[in-house]
């Protein structure tokens, strides 16, 4: 039997503040949320999860306007500094759908976000509990997503940003954005790993307010990504979907898609039966995830090497695992790893439904395939693919993907004769 439910906490403890509390997901130990800058359980090191005295069905939000404030009943405050982001297009792609047989396909475009991916749905949070804190450094490890939607909501905050980035591994739009916003993009000989270990590092000394994913609240915000999924799903067709398929790097949606679900459970807004089977997908160059969910293991070991094209997801130690893991299992959901050709090869077929997406994205319609290839996902399967990140946030890689710009002469007859011809392939 499937395990959704929340673990036990005492209704109301102590250490609540707006009914809203820290819960270890090791040792089951309770810290209050906002007196203090904290990140992992002080008792054991282990994960935090942010916990409420109440868990609203959807009844709850509705008239509430859209977007990630829309479901401030399931979140720990009433607003936060907002750009304002989340109501992202649930898209239909019948040709993909078509081909890839399955009975819909939507596709979730995270990259519609204000800064082009869903970090922003966890930044609106985050950067708010920071307010709350009183801090005036932010700070965070990134492939370049994280960057761009930390120097966002911070500049929008008016707080300083250190963002530290592998050098040389990051796509163009990410940098440039985290650049145009105001941070001080601090480049390290190194992979996102070993930023991650560096900014641990700096917000333990207190030089900065940590905002990567091991933060509790960026995943509050980033669980408004399943809400609104199913929201739409209950408004659109009176059902849940099967499964939804998603881009794994470090974790964090995974997790917060299993959170969503457990709260909706517990709110007697989703039957357990009808939980969304979690279904991840890594690029083969930085696939430990997936090895656990192969090898049924309980922990992932971290990969030291890492390579892909999918560069949001070039990630070796998913530091979200230990709540991902459980989701995936859970939800009777599954892992795959795919390859580079596979990933681009899916980012050509999504933009040729009109949906321009990153490479990281494409990941969740290339897991799709495979799975469906292998018979694992079944065509009478209602299945949501989320893509994570905009087209422009790695130009280079959608131009190499693309059609090549063919030279024409200034003329329209040789315009014409050249069009009549093979196009110049
Ligand atoms: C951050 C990111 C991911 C990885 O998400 P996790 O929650 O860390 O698994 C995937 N795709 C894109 C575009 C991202 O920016
Ligand atoms: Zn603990």
């Amino acid at each position: 039997m499937a395990d959704l439910s929340l673990p036990d906490d005492p209704v109301a403890p102590p250490v609540a503040d707006r009914g809203v509390w820290l819960h270890c997901i090791e040792c089951g130990e309770t810290h209050p949320p906002f007196d203090a800058v904290i990140y992992t359980c002080e008792s054991c090191g282990g994960l935090l999860e942010a916990r409420y005295d109440r868990y609203p069905g959807f009844d709850a939000f509705e008239g509430r306007g859209r977007g990630v404030w829309r479901y401030a009943p399931a979140l720990p405050f009433e607003a936060g500094v907002s750009l304002p982001e989340g109501d992202t297009p649930l898209h239909e792609a019948p040709r993909l759908e078509r081909e890839l047989d399955v009975r819909t396909l939507r596709v979730k475009h995270e990259g519609m976000n204000p800064t082009g991916s869903f970090k922003d749905r966890g930044m609106t949070v985050g950067v708010q509990v920071a307010r709350e804190l009183g801090v005036d450094r932010l700070a965070c490890a990134s492939t370049g997503n994280t960057s761009a939607a930390l120097a966002a909501y911070g500049a929008r905050a008016g707080l300083e940003t250190l963002v530290l980035l592998p050098a040389g591994k990051v796509a163009a739009g990410k940098v440039a954005q985290a650049s145009l916003h105001g941070a001080r993009i601090l480049e390290v000989d190194g992979n996102f790993d070993a930023c991650l270990d560096v900014v641990s590092e700096l917000a333990d000394r207190g030089e900065a307010y940590l905002l990567n994913s091991m933060n509790p609240f960026r995943l509050e915000g980033q669980k408004t990504i399943g809400l609104e999924i199913l929201e739409a799903f209950r408004d659109e067709e009176d059902r849940v979907p099967d499964r939804i398929v998603l881009p794994v790097g470090n974790a964090g949606n995974t997790a917060a898609l299993y959170k969503c679900f457990r709260e909706l459970v517990a709110a007697g807004a989703l039957a357990p039966a009808d939980v969304p089977a979690l279904t991840g997908v890594q690029a083969e160059g930085a696939a430990p995830l997936v090895e656990a969910v192969e090898s049924g293991a309980d922990d992932v070991e971290r990969w030291d090497h890492v390579e892909t094209i999918a560069t949001a997801i070039r990630i070796g130690n998913p530091v979200n695992a230990p709540k991902a893991l459980p989701g995936i299992r859970e939800t009777g959901g599954t892992a795959v790893a795919v390859s580079d050709d596979e990933i681009t090869a899916a980012q050509r077929s999504l933009a040729g439904e009109g949906i321009g997406v990153e490479p990281a994205s494409a990941a969740s319609v290339a897991g799709l395939r495979k799975l469906r290839e292998a018979g694992t996902i079944g065509a009478d399967e209602d299945v949501v693919c989320l893509t994570t990140g905009h087209l422009l946030k790695d130009p280079d890689a959608a131009a190499a993907a693309g059609n090549d710009p063919e030279p024409v002469p200034t003329d329209a007859d040789a315009v014409v004769a050249h069009l009549a011809g093979d196009g110049g392939a």
